[in-house]
């Protein structure tokens, strides 16, 4: 059977890898999605609304972090792989959906090879790994966000043991928040609590003074690294910062209600937004010549092209999403790159361009 060569590969299932793909098979181009979800515990940043409803998404009113990426599958699973005649040319054109966690990108002449481990990942093990063969990519793999070091288990291997505590709390109405702007509504007027620090945190709660302005800043142990200016604005607004550790979290189920901090003191709150910056999804991208900020997300051109580091298109190459620097993380913007980076994948196979 010969080799399979797709149009399209789209690293990442979430809003901007979705909509990438349903742009691009729009187009008649064969796509593949590979998806780490089934393989690895990385699930996306909209999974994690666990119990809080998406509000602000297109087409989905109010629904929730594991249903949305249900509907994102059944998006995609709406354009199968047909054959279909382009002229004489026989071609393909719709989505393959993968479980992949890719590990590695390179490029083999015109052709990009995507290494992705097929198989969940078990303890001593060797990874399995499969190699697609694609003519252009998009990279939808999104960030982690950091997540607090509360009864972390430092010594679990995965993260998801690491942070299981953290976790259970996470994406719940009174539990952890990771974005004030897609959960600030639910503490109109409550106390807030914001974990972080340095001028950094003073951003997380700029944004939450258009839910309340009870806000309490807690820095888990650390100097709260203000710059003076920052700092005189956090007193002139009478924003409260608490310096001492956390011990641990106080719960009921899956409700977070509080902290026990070390010296024995309980601190109860209304919500819990965590600002300790991101994980960039990008290890495949080692050994790339491209363009990233400080945060180490993408930079890209208006067609969502990356750059090499004299800022030239790196062809074939695009890109989507969170992991895009300078964009608002929220839902509609990555649909909207995700469309921008599949059209264009699309466009740049075109057999005939306009000449320059
Ligand atoms: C708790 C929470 C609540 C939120 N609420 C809202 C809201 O109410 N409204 C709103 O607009 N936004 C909300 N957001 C933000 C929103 O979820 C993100 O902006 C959006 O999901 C970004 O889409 P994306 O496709 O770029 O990335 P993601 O949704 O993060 O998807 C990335 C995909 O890539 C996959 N992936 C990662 N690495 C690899 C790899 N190596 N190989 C293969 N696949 C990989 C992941 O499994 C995932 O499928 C929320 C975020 C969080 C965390």
């Amino acid at each position: 059977m010969a080799e399979t060569i797709y149009d399209v590969a789209v690293i990442g299932a979430g809003p901007a890898g979705t909509q990438a793909a349903v742009s691009a098979s729009h187009q008649m181009r064969h796509v593949l999605v590979l998806h780490s979800g089934k393989v690895s515990f990385s699930r996306g940043r909209a999974y994690w609304s666990k119990s809080v409803e998406i509000e602000d998404a297109p087409v989905f009113p109010g629904i929730i972090g594991p249903h949305f990426a249900k509907e994102l599958m059944k998006w995609m699973e709406s354009r199968p792989v047909v054959d279909f005649m382009l002229g004489s040319e026989k071609r393909k054109t719709g989505i393959e959906i993968c479980d992949g966690l890719v590990q590695k990108l390179t490029r083999n002449g015109d052709l990009f090879e995507l290494q992705a481990s097929t198989k969940t990942l078990k303890q001593n093990t060797p990874l399995e790994v499969t190699c697609f063969k694609s003519r252009t990519v998009v990279v939808a793999a999104g960030f982690d966000d950091k997540w607090p070091d509360i009864e972390f288990e430092a010594g679990e291997e995965r993260l998801y043991k690491q942070y299981a505590t953290v976790f259970r709390y996470a994406g719940n109405k009174k539990g952890w928040h990771v974005c004030i702007r897609c959960d600030g509504h639910l503490h109109v007027n409550e106390h807030l609590a914001l974990l972080g620090v340095g001028d950094y945190i003073y951003e997380a709660a700029i944004g939450a003074q258009d839910f309340t302005d009870k806000i309490t800043i807690l820095t888990n142990g650390r100097p709260h690294g203000m710059s003076p200016s920052v700092l005189e604005q956090v007193k002139a607004r009478k924003i409260n910062i608490i310096e001492t550790e956390i011990k641990r979290h106080i719960g009921e189920k899956t409700d977070l209600l509080g902290f026990e901090m070390v010296d024995g003191t309980e601190l109860f709150f209304h919500g819990f937004l965590v600002d300790e910056g991101l994980i960039p999804n990008t290890k495949f991208l080692e050994g790339w010549d491209y363009q990233k900020d400080e945060e180490g997300l993408i930079v890209a051109n208006e067609d969502m092209q990356m750059l090499d580091s004299n800022g030239e298109p790196i062809p074939g190459l695009f890109a989507a999403g969170d992991i895009i620097s300078g964009e608002r993380n929220l839902i509609a913007t990555a649909f909207a790159l995700g469309q921008e980076a599949g059209l264009s994948a699309s466009d740049s196979l075109r057999r005939w361009h306009f000449p320059h």
